[in-house]
């Protein structure tokens, strides 16, 4: 038995349980733009549409749904979140911005989703709202590899 837990899907230095467990778990809620973004990347990594709707804005979730969620996750696997930067989102903050690169594969093809999400609070919490959809952004060769096996780039999927 292995004594250390793995780290989170977001990507993140903490254990699971330590980090967006206790959201996704609903024992609290994200306190800022970032945690609910990081969240919510682990959420599409388990699977997990009822988060998913939970944390979207309302009249956003209204024009969502259970199925089309469950459809997005077929085949899609979560490898590796960046977070590049956010934009208040704090704690007090009304709105926030999160710009991410996260990577996936899809029927063995790597491909990479770079957005600038936006956030609001409302009734004391964070809720997705949309985003823009930028370029596919480069890492550089001694980044760890967006296959998420650890390894630095150079050493792994460059090609
Ligand atoms: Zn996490
Ligand atoms: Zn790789």
């Amino acid at each position: 038995m292995s004594s250390v837990a793995p780290t989170c899907h977001c990507g993140s230095e903490s254990s699971f349980i330590d980090c967006c467990d206790r959201y996704l778990s609903g024992a609290e809620s994200a306190p800022t733009a970032e945690a609910l973004m990081r969240s919510r990347y682990s959420a599409f990594c388990l699977r997990n549409p009822d988060y998913l709707l939970a944390t979207l804005q309302k009249d956003i979730r209204a024009k969502e749904t259970r199925k089309a969620l469950l459809k997005s996750f077929a085949g899609t696997q979560w490898r590796q979140l960046k977070v590049i930067r956010c934009q208040r989102g704090l704690l007090g903050d009304k709105a926030g911005e999160v710009e991410f690169a996260a990577f996936f594969t899809q029927d063995d093809e790597g491909g990479q989703l770079h957005e600038r999400s936006r956030f609001v609070f409302e009734d004391e919490r964070w809720f997705y709202v949309d985003g823009d959809i930028l370029p596919p952004i480069s890492l550089s060769r001694n980044e760890p590899c967006w296959c998420g096996s650890g390894r630095k780039l150079k050493k792994c999927h460059l090609a």
